[in-house]
């Protein structure tokens, strides 16, 4: 977009005033939900793009996630649409006026969540569309009539052939988290939706980075945009303390509960590159004394929404997932974020380490680098233009053994002498022994021989429970956290020996 139309392109920086929300002069029943909200100031990406798309300009914005972007153009959206306000219950008078895109299920239902409580004082309607979820429920909120309409693009397509929502009112298209859509594959989606659209309105893009890709699709659907940039693209909060440690396999795990230690962490975020590794990383820290969840694409959107309420109710410690199922989720005040595996993507560690230090508070980011991650290292050190140093980490001895108990990542293969040993040692003469923090539960002894005798499937007569899952259900005894799915019963699949 900026290669071919430079000349429209107004470039922003970062160094707009502080101004507050009062300024603004917003609608009373929207000034009076963002006090409410406990919203004084405006963020950089407020204070540049809300005046921008007031004047109803198009506005491409390069915003990281937690910087605020969703009031950045929710508010001056529902300012505008404000002038079509009614009270009336004929559906009819709400049609869909403003669309607003988004790549996963859990970001549209935080965006739209925060668009229900900018919009609680007018009479403006919103609703969200998802897949996973039974369309019923979806069609019947559509057929009342909505104005604010916050989908991701398969669902929405899937509503617009049933007929269910009609968008040829839309005067407002927000294309949110644009990079990934694109990631996920979601162009020809996009492309659709658009066609659906009339061709006057307003669009506005955000997206954390502004890959050639991006630009062509600002070339295609927007018009003489204002680039509004808080952030240089690809860059991480400098609130953000971000170490990388050299480790290996299942010194990783180990390194995990130091570090929690260390640092007396009660909440983070743990990264991972596969569904399958998440799940199986998730049982372990849970069987090590970690309260543990884990959110990946194959669970169901019921399970994810679980997931996340727990995290965010403090009821489980660790939120162990995958890129697609945590990008751009907003949980106030993580203070941590650890990259169990290095992404493949080095994007991804932007959008990773950018759920930790949001809105200015000081976060951790801590990278887990084995010997073979070498180009993933130089990708993410070409990114963000720094040369990464590797650390050691410092292990103590009183953390859970749990090297004996087998490897996460097969489960198959028993523990073996390794070099890491070696250095675990010479660190646990050197630092001495802390007393045990509180973020640690009592690890679980665990009975399943899932750790202590990977190869043997215990055969047991039908309908009898193996003796580590009896133990698990005694009373008094510890039992796996609700998020976590239990192992599957091996002995069910002996049924007919
Ligand atoms: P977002 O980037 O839109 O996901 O917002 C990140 C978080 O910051 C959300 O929890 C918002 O409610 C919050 N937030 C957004 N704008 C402000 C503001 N001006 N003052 C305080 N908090 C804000």
């Amino acid at each position: 977009m900026t290669d071919q139309t430079p000349d429209t392109v107004s470039v922003l920086n970062s160094d707009t005033p502080i101004m507050a929300f009062a300024q603004l002069q917003l609608a009373a029943p929207l000034a009076r939900a963002v006090a409410e909200m406990g919203y004084e100031t405006m963020t950089p990406i407020q204070a540049q793009a809300i005046p921008v798309v007031l004047q109803g300009r198009d506005v491409m914005g390069a915003a990281q996630t937690g910087t605020g972007k969703t009031a950045a153009f929710a508010l001056p959206l529902m300012q505008r649409m404000l002038k079509h306000e009614n009270a009336s219950t004929s559906p009819a008078r709400h049609p869909v006026r403003a669309l607003v895109l988004l790549p996963t299920r859990e970001l549209a239902d935080q965006v739209a969540e925060n668009i229900k409580l900018y919009g609680k004082y007018t009479h403006l309607r919103s609703a969200v569309v998802f897949g996973g979820m039974d369309m019923k429920p979806q069609t019947l909120e559509l057929k009342k009539g909505v104005e604010v309409l916050v989908a991701t693009p398969g669902r929405l397509l899937d509503h617009i052939e049933a007929k269910n929502c009609v968008l040829n009112q839309v005067e407002y298209v927000v294309l949110d988290e644009a990079d990934r859509m694109l990631d996920i594959g979601f162009l020809p989606d996009l492309q659709r939706i658009l066609s659906y659209l009339p061709k006057e309105r307003t669009t506005l893009l955000f997206s954390a980075t502004f890959s050639p890709e991006i630009k062509r699709l600002a070339n295609s659907y927007l018009q003489d945009p204002v680039l509004v940039e808080v952030a240089r693209s690809n860059a991480t909060a400098s609130t953000v303390e971000q170490h990388f440690y050299s480790v290996e396999g299942d010194d990783k795990r180990h390194a995990l509960h130091q570090i929690l230690k260390d640092r007396g962490l009660k909440q983070a975020f743990v990264f991972v590159n596969s569904k399958l590794g998440c799940a199986r990383l998730a049982r372990s820290l849970e069987h090590e004394g970690l309260k543990t969840t884990a959110l990946h694409g194959d669970k169901s959107q019921d399970e994810r929404l679980k997931a996340l309420e727990a995290f965010k109710s403090g009821e489980v410690d660790l939120l162990v997932c995958t890129d697609v199922a945590a990008r751009g989720l907003d949980i106030k005040d993580v203070p941590a974020v650890f990259n169990f595996d290095i992404p493949f993507h080095s994007e991804d560690y932007v959008h990773r380490i950018g759920r930790t230090g949001r809105a200015g508070a000081a976060g951790l980011a801590v990278t887990f680098v084995s010997k073979s991650d070498a180009r993933l290292v130089a990708d993410v050190e070409r990114l963000l233009k720094i040369k990464i140093e590797l650390e050691p980490v410092q292990f103590e001895e009183d953390l859970p053994d749990i090297r004996k108990q087998g490897h996460i990542n097969d489960g198959r293969r028993l523990y073996q002498q390794d070099a890491g040993d070696t250095r675990r040692e010479e660190f646990a003469a050197r630092v001495p022994r802390a007393p045990r923090n509180d973020y640690r539960r009592e690890p679980a002894r665990s009975q399943d021989p899932f750790f202590s005798k990977p190869y043997e499937s215990p055969v047991l007569p039908a309908g009898e429970v193996p003796s580590w899952e009896a133990a698990a259900v005694r009373p008094g005894a510890r039992s796996i956290s609700s998020n976590i799915k239990a192992k599957r019963k091996v002995a069910a699949l002996f049924k007919s020996v």
